[in-house]
């Protein structure tokens, strides 16, 4: 490399961080990496699923385990060399993918019902709760339950940082609610009210679980649109929906749809309560 280009590269890199514009830093055939924050990347598949990595100054997580990522182990300590927490905000198939890259897991024990539908996995599995901990060395991870997409959704809090990392529980622009297992939309409006409260504490920034999609970070207004629609399906008085066409046939064959400014609910009509 010569000097010119030197001096390119190491002012394009400046530029980036001050405007906060990503940079990758890892490509493979299966996905993309690209820090977002300091000690804190977004790991984003072609099918447009989302892992994060955070590091602290002795262990490190990583928040999801995607869909088709080979060697996802290996391409992680790509990344980062310290010991690894692997934390799953739900047990879907796009979440929940590649578990058996890891010996052990973290997720909700109310998940443990959907391990049927993903892949047999080995390992070991810790069951984790509201206001568990993991201290990363000078970066803490707080569990907080978010029932709602599934019944042991979770989202992890970095109080330090105003970041939290949602899986699918407030969704990327629209949260699929017509699944089975069902949860009522009164207790999903619950989830909605304790995220809401927490953006007015600190949390600042919520990080999805389909990252490509919005290519940010969404802010309160986002979850009190989300809360309000969760409030208005849940006492019938939310804006009528239209049918919902989708692939995923777990869960009633005639999802309904209704939004609200940046939000949506995806739901069962018959089975809202
Ligand atoms: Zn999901
Ligand atoms: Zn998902």
């Amino acid at each position: 490399m010569n000097f010119k280009s030197t001096f390119l590269s190491f002012f394009l890199i400046l530029f980036a961080s001050f405007f906060g514009i990503s940079q990758e830093v890892f490509k493979n055939n299966d996905l993309t990496i690209s820090k977002l924050e300091k000690n804190m990347w977004v790991v984003e598949t072609k099918d447009n699923t989302t892992m994060y990595i955070i590091e602290g100054t002795k262990k490190a997580m990583l928040i999801d385990t995607g869909t088709k990522c080979e060697k996802l182990d290996e391409v992680v300590r790509q990344i980062t060399q310290k010991p690894l927490y692997v934390v799953i905000t739900h047990i879907h198939i796009d979440h929940a993918g590649n578990m058996d890259f890891f010996d052990n897991v973290y997720f909700h024990p109310a998940d443990t019902v959907l391990m049927s539908r993903v892949k047999p996995y080995k390992g070991k599995v810790h069951y984790v709760k509201n206001g568990d901990l993991f201290d990363l060395g000078g970066t803490t991870i707080e569990v907080l339950e978010a029932p709602g997409h599934t019944p042991g959704s979770i989202v992890l809090l970095d109080r330090k940082a105003g970041n939290c990392y949602s899986g699918d529980a407030y969704g990327s622009g629209q949260v699929w609610m017509q699944l089975r297992p069902h949860v009522s939309m009164a207790t999903y409006a619950q989830s909605c009210r304790e995220m809401e409260a927490l953006m007015d504490k600190g949390i600042t920034k919520i990080y999805c679980g389909h990252y490509p999609y919005v290519k940010k970070a969404y802010d309160k207004s986002y979850i009190t649109e989300m809360r309000q629609l969760a409030e208005e399906l849940s006492k019938g008085t939310a804006p009528e929906g239209k049918p919902y066409s989708s692939k995923v046939s777990i869960g009633t064959q005639t999802p309904m749809i209704t939004t609200k400014g940046n939000a949506s609910i995806v739901y069962d009509p018959e089975k809202i309560n």
